[in-house]
C-alpha cells in the first residue's frame, strides 16, 4: 500500500496536463484536485474523530481542537475539524458521500451544524428517523448545488418548521433572551463594539447600514477608495446621528446633545469624552463643528466654566442658504439630510459662524477634512473649494464642490 510520505511526493511533482489552449486539460485537473480535496479533508475529520474517542488530549489535560492548532492548523480548520468529526457518527449518509470526496468539508460542515440547530430547536430529542430525512433533505440541498450558507438557510427553515408544531418553545432567532451587545475601550482609545441580537434586530440593523454605506466616487473621479467594513462604519455613525435627531424631535424640541465634551480651560490635558475618556484635539474640532455636541469648559478643580454651544452653533436659516449653495455633501455628493455643517476657518481659530465660512460634508468627509489631510477654503466666488492632501495630489490643486464639479479655478479667476 502506498504511504503517505509517497503520495505527498507524488502530488509535489506533479506537472500541468497538456492541454491544446481551450483549458479543458486544467480543468480536468482541477476538478480531480477537487475531489482529491474532499477526500483528505474527510480522512483529516475522520482521524481527529479517532483521536477524541482515544481520549488522548483530555488524558494530557488539553483538549482535541488545542492539539490540532499546536500541529500547526488554523484556529478556524481546527474547530471545523472538530466540529465534522463529532457530527459525523449519526449522520452515515453525509459521511460515505465524504469519504468519496463527493462533498466539500464546508458543505459536510453546514450540514452538521444544521443538525446540530434543529437537535437544539426541537422540544424532545430527534427520532432516528427524524434526523435521517432531515440529513437526506439538507444533503439534497448540498448535491443541487447549494452554497453552505443556503444550507444553513435551509436547516433554519427545518428547524422553524420544528418550532411551529410546538407553541411552547421560541425559535434562537426570534429569542429576545439570548440578545446582547457588548462594547469594550481598547487600550488605544477606540470602542470595540460585538452583538447578537434577533433576526429581526439584525435585519433592520442591516437595513439600515446598507442604505448608508453605499460607495461614492471620491472628487477626482476615482472610485471609493473605503472598504465595505469602513462604509459601514460611516453609515453606523450616521445612523447614529440621524437617531439623535429623531430623538430630539420626539422629546419636544429638547436640544440635540448626544455628546458631551469637557476640555480643561489651561489646555494642559486632553479634551474627554464621558464613556471613551481622553481624546486628540483635532477629535475634538470635529465634533464641536457639530450641533450634537456639548462643550464645557473646566477649571483647575473640575468647575464648569462655561458652556460653548451658542455663537458656533449654525443656526437654521444659515443652514438653509447653506444648503440652498452646496446642495449635498461637498466633497462626495451624500444628500444634504446626511451632512454637518463645517466651519472652513474653525470657531476656535475665530471663525464666524456665517455663509461664507460654512460648508456641508457628511460624517465621512467631515473626518477626513479634520483628521486626514483634506482643506476647505472659500473661493473669490464664495463657493467651497477642495485641496487634496499630498498623498492624493502632490500639486494639491483645489477642487470644486460636488455640486460644480464641471467648472474648474480658471473660470472663476478670470
Ligand atoms: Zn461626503
Ligand atoms: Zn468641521
Amino acid at each position: 500500500m502506498t504511504s503517505i510520505t509517497e503520495l505527498r511526493d507524488t502530488l509535489i511533482s506533479l506537472l500541468p496536463p497538456p492541454d491544446d489552449g481551450s483549458g479543458r486539460a486544467v480543468c480536468e485537473r482541477l476538478d480531480e484536485l477537487r475531489v482529491m480535496r474532499n477526500v483528505l479533508d474527510h480522512q483529516i475529520a475522520v482521524h481527529i474523530a479517532l483521536l477524541e474517542a482515544l481520549g488522548a488530549a483530555a488524558r494530557a489535560g488539553s483538549t482535541t481542537r488545542s492539539w490540532l492548532i499546536d500541529m500547526g492548523m488554523p484556529p478556524g480548520v481546527a474547530q471545523r475539524g472538530a466540529r465534522i468529526a463529532a457530527g459525523l457518527g449519526s449522520l452515515p449518509k453525509v459521511a460515505d458521500c465524504a469519504a468519496e470526496g463527493y462533498l466539500a468539508a464546508e458543505c459536510v460542515d453546514a450540514v452538521v451544524r444544521g443538525i446540530a440547530l434543529i437537535d437544539k430547536q426541537a422540544a424532545a430529542a430527534l427520532s432516528d428517523d427524524d434526523r435521517s430525512e432531515f440529513e437526506s433533505e439538507l444533503l439534497a440541498q448540498a448535491f443541487s448545488g447549494a452554497t453552505p450558507a443556503e444550507i444553513a438557510s435551509d436547516a433554519r427553515g427545518i428547524a422553524i418548521r420544528g418550532v411551529e408544531e410546538d407553541p411552547d418553545t421560541v425559535a434562537a432567532a426570534d429569542d429576545a433572551s439570548l440578545n446582547s451587545v457588548h462594547t469594550r475601550v481598547t487600550d488605544e482609545g477606540r470602542v470595540a463594539i460585538t452583538a447578537d441580537v434577533t433576526a429581526v434586530i439584525g435585519e433592520k440593523f442591516l437595513t439600515m447600514i446598507d442604505e448608508r454605506s453605499c460607495p461614492r466616487p471620491e472628487p477626482d473621479g476615482a472610485e471609493d477608495r473605503r472598504d465595505v467594513a469602513q462604509r459601514r462604519a460611516d453609515g453606523l455613525e450616521l445612523l447614529l446621528d440621524q437617531a439623535a435627531i429623531g430623538a430630539a424631535m420626539t422629546t419636544a424640541g429638547a436640544p440635540r446633545t448626544q455628546v458631551l465634551v469637557t476640555i480643561p480651560a489651561d489646555g494642559a490635558d486632553p479634551a474627554r469624552l464621558p464613556w471613551v475618556g481622553a481624546v486628540s484635539t483635532s477629535t475634538t474640532r470635529r465634533l464641536s463643528c457639530d450641533g450634537g455636541v456639548a462643550e464645557i469648559v473646566l477649571d483647575n478643580e473640575g468647575v464648569p466654566l462655561r458652556m460653548g454651544t451658542t455663537k458656533r452653533l449654525f443656526p437654521h436659516h444659515l443652514r438653509q442658504a447653506i444648503i440652498v449653495r452646496d446642495v449635498c455633501c461637498v466633497k462626495c455628493g451624500a444628500p444634504a439630510a446626511h451632512t454637518q455643517v463645517h466651519h472652513v476657518v474653525h470657531w476656535a481659530d475665530g471663525g464666524p459662524t456665517d455663509l461664507d465660512n460654512g460648508c456641508l460634508l457628511c460624517q465621512r468627509c467631515h473626518t477626513q477634512v479634520h483628521h486626514h489631510g483634506w482643506s476647505v477654503v472659500m473661493g473669490p466666488d464664495r463657493h467651497p473649494w477642495l485641496i487634496p492632501p499630498v498623498d492624493i495630489d502632490p500639486r494639491r490643486l483645489p477642487r470644486p464642490s460636488y455640486n460644480r464639479r464641471t467648472m474648474r479655478l480658471d473660470d472663476v479667476l478670470v
